[in-house]
C-alpha cells in the first residue's frame, strides 16, 4: 500500500522527469522554456522537502516547502505568460509566493492549523491555474491547434475545481487530518491529485512548445527563403485545395506563370546579388497586385513564379496579368534594383481540368511569350 511518502516520493519523480523534458527543449530558444523547467525543478525540491519533513527542521518542512512550492507554480506561470508575450507583473507574482510564505508561518506559529495551510497552498494554487487560463484566453490563437489551449485551460478548471473540493473536505470532516503526512484515504486521494497539478500545468506547455515547433518548421518548409513567397510544395498543396473547390462550386480558376526576362544575363553582368534583388522586389511588388487571403503567389523556380487566381475568368486574368506586368516593367527612379521585365503565361481552368494539365497550359502560353519576343502576357486557349 502506498503511503503518503511514497506519493511525495512520485510527485518530486514526476517534476524531475517533466524538468528533463522540458531541457530537451532548451535549445529552441522558445521563450517560457527556462522558466517551465526551473518550475519543475522548484516543484521536485518542494516535494523532497514535503516528503522528508518529518526529518527536518519545522521551519523547512512547513514555511519553506510551501513557499517552494507556490514559487514552482509562479515559474510554471511566467512560463506561460513569457510564451504568449503578456507582461509578467514579477512583483505580483513574486508578491504572492512571500504571502504563501507569511501564510503558512502565521497558521503555523500564530495559529497551528492544518486546514490553514492547506487553504494558504490551495488558494495559491488555484490563483495560479486561473491566471494562466487568463494568459491562454488573451492570447492570439492564430491558425495553430486548438488542443493544447483547450487542454490547459480544461485542466486548470479542475485543478481550481479541486482545491475547492480539498478545502470543503478538510473543513467539513477535519478529525483525521492535522498533517501533510498523516494517513487517512482523504489525505492520500488529495495527495496524488496534488502531485500531477505542477507536471499537468507542464503538458500543456510542452504541447504547446511542440505545436509552435511545427508551426516554425512549417513555415520554413512553405516559404521560400530569399523572398518569403510559397515555395512549389505549399503551392501545389494551395492549388490542389482550391481545384476541389472550384470544383464543387463550378467556378474557374487562373494560373499566371511569370518568368523574369534575360534573368542570366542580369546575374551575369550585375552579379548574383543584384539577381537576388530583383526576385525580392518581384515578389514584393506583386503582391500589392493580390486579394489577400485569395490569391496565391509562389516562387516555383529559379525565377519563375506562379500566381493562382480563384474564381477568375479569362478577361480578368488578362487583366492582372498586364497591371502585373507594367508593374513590373516600371522603372525604380532611385535605381535600387536593376530595371527588368517578364514574361506571363494565361490559362483559365476548364471544367476538372487536374492542375498539372492547367500548369503545363500556362507553360506553353509562357514559352510563347518568350517565342514572340518577351516583356508579353499570352494566353493558352487552343
Ligand atoms: P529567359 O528570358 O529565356 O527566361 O532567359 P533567362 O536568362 O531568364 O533564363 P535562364 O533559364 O537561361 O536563366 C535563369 C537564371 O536564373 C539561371 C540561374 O543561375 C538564375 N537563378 C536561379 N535561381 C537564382 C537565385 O536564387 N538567385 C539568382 N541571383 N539567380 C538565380
Ligand atoms: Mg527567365
Ligand atoms: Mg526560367
Amino acid at each position: 500500500m502506498l503511503s503518503n511518502f511514497h506519493i511525495l516520493l512520485i510527485g518530486a519523480l514526476l517534476c524531475l522527469l517533466m524538468m528533463l523534458v522540458m531541457l530537451s527543449m532548451w535549445r529552441t530558444g522558445i521563450p517560457g522554456v527556462r522558466e517551465w523547467t526551473c518550475g519543475n525543478l522548484l516543484g521536485c525540491a518542494a516535494f523532497l522537502l514535503y516528503a522528508f519533513g518529518r526529518d527536518l527542521p519545522s521551519f523547512l518542512a512547513f514555511e519553506v516547502a510551501n513557499a517552494v512550492y507556490a514559487a514552482a507554480g509562479a515559474a510554471i506561470l511566467i512560463g506561460y505568460r513569457r510564451f504568449f508575450d503578456r507582461p509578467i507583473y514579477l512583483v505580483w507574482i513574486a508578491a504572492s509566493v512571500v504571502a504563501v510564505f507569511a501564510g503558512i508561518a502565521f497558521f503555523h506559529y500564530q495559529l497551528d492549523s492544518f486546514l490553514g495551510r492547506t487553504i494558504v497552498i490551495a488558494l495559491h494554487q488555484a490563483f495560479i491555474a486561473l491566471a494562466i487560463c487568463v494568459s491562454i484566453r488573451y492570447s492570439p490563437q492564430g491558425r495553430r491547434s486548438r488542443y493544447p489551449h483547450l487542454f490547459t485551460k480544461i485542466m486548470a478548471g479542475v485543478i481550481v475545481l479541486g482545491h475547492a473540493a480539498r478545502i470543503l473536505v478538510h473543513s467539513t470532516s477535519n478529525a483525521d487530518m492535522t498533517a501533510l503526512l498523516q494517513p487517512s484515504p482523504w489525505n492520500l486521494l488529495f495527495l496524488s491529485l496534488g502531485t500531477l497539478v505542477l507536471p499537468i500545468l507542464t503538458f500543456g506547455a510542452v504541447m504547446m512548445v511542440h505545436d509552435n515547433m511545427l508551426a516554425k518548421l512549417e513555415d520554413v518548409a512553405n516559404h521560400d527563403f530569399l523572398t518569403g513567397a510559397w515555395t512549389r510544395r505549399a503551392f501545389f498543396e494551395l492549388a490542389d485545395r482550391e481545384f476541389m473547390r472550384m470544383r464543387r462550386s463550378g467556378r474557374q480558376m487562373a494560373l499566371l506563370l511569370i518568368d523574369v526576362d534575360y534573368f542570366k544575363k542580369i546575374n551575369d553582368t550585375l552579379g548574383h546579388a543584384e539577381g537576388d534583388q530583383v526576385l525580392i522586389d518581384l515578389v514584393l511588388r506583386a503582391e500589392t497586385v493580390l486579394r489577400e487571403g485569395i490569391d496565391s503567389f509562389a516562387r516555383v523556380g529559379g525565377e519563375e513564379f506562379a500566381l493562382l487566381l480563384p474564381e477568375t475568368e479569362v478577361t480578368q486574368a488578362l487583366a492582372v496579368a498586364e497591371r502585373l506586368r507594367l508593374l513590373l516593367n516600371r522603372p525604380d527612379p532611385q535605381m535600387r534594383r536593376p530595371p527588368y521585365s517578364v514574361s506571363i503565361g494565361v490559362a483559365v481552368s476548364r471544367p476538372d481540368e487536374p492542375m498539372r494539365d492547367l500548369m503545363r497550359r500556362a507553360d506553353q502560353a509562357l514559352y510563347q511569350a518568350k517565342q514572340e519576343g518577351r516583356n508579353r502576357v499570352m494566353l493558352q486557349s487552343a
